[in-house]
């Protein structure tokens, strides 16, 4: 599986191209729009955080705002009472002696203790770690949405009944932490515009030569198997992909 994995990666650059990796850190703006993204298009969500910076000007004034402001401010978004009470317990949980929110520098730390710190907070699971290291603090880490599950899956880079985290175990194992960004953001651009949860076009995809479900995964589908859907993907705050290898 691992040669199978970085041949996939191989094969994505050459394809795609290598995307670019944004060298910014914005932790706290990435945690809270993954959240703000969960049940939801990435256009909604967007509009909800762009919305949420423009009514307070602190995640202190976000903490402390009345439920009823919060969720004003990022209807947009959908599910706006259960993300309020999510983004004001995480950044309680945050919140440091002097009453200030303030996550630890990540860069600093070993990649486990960033997951660890991020996964101890209220609601917060792997792949929302993942993305908050991967997108928000340039931190290698591989987030394994439903895009990068389904195709994973189907390539053969996972056993058939791996969940999303043994799947992230794999694929960090078989990659250098270098090539996670671009990895990432190829797969999933791979799954949203070839093999696509209904119906992969296996017929115009770089990978059927290896791939273990070439030509069969829409007849499953078609045929009522397993399906997946699909959600908003981090690889949408990607930046745009060059067309080195
Ligand atoms: S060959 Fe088909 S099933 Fe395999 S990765 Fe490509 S589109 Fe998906």
């Amino acid at each position: 599986m691992q040669s199978l994995t970085r041949w996939v990666h191989g094969r994505l650059l050459a394809f795609y191209g290598r995307p670019r990796w944004p060298a910014k850190y914005e932790p706290l703006d990435e945690l809270v729009g993954t959240i703000l993204s969960q049940h939801t298009s990435d256009i909604n969500s967007e509009r909800a955080f762009a919305s949420l910076k423009r009514a307070f000007a602190t995640w202190e004034s976000v903490r402390d705002a009345p439920a009823h402001e919060l969720v004003e401010a990022i209807r947009a978004g959908g599910l706006a009472v259960v993300k309020a009470q999510r983004i004001q317990a995480v950044l309680r949980a945050l919140t440091n002696d002097h009453a200030r929110v303030e996550l630890q520098d990540l860069r600093g730390m070993r990649r486990q203790a960033a997951v660890d710190l991020l996964t101890a907070l209220p609601g917060v699971g792997r792949k929302t770690a993942a993305c908050v290291l991967l997108f928000g603090a340039h931190v290698p880490a591989l987030p394994v949405d439903t895009h990068v599950h389904r195709v994973s899956l189907r390539l053969g880079l996972a056993p058939q009944r791996a969940t999303p985290e043994a799947t992230a175990d794999l694929l960090e194992a078989a990659l250098d932490p270098r090539q996670y960004y671009a990895f990432h953001v190829n797969l999933i651009r791979l799954g949203r515009e070839i093999c696509k949860a209904p119906r992969p076009r296996c017929e115009i995809c770089p990978l059927q030569v290896r791939c273990a479900s070439a030509g069969a995964a829409a007849l499953r589908t078609s045929r009522g198997g397993r399906r997946y859907t699909a959600s908003r993907s981090s690889a949408s705050r990607a930046a745009p992909a060059s067309n080195s290898a």
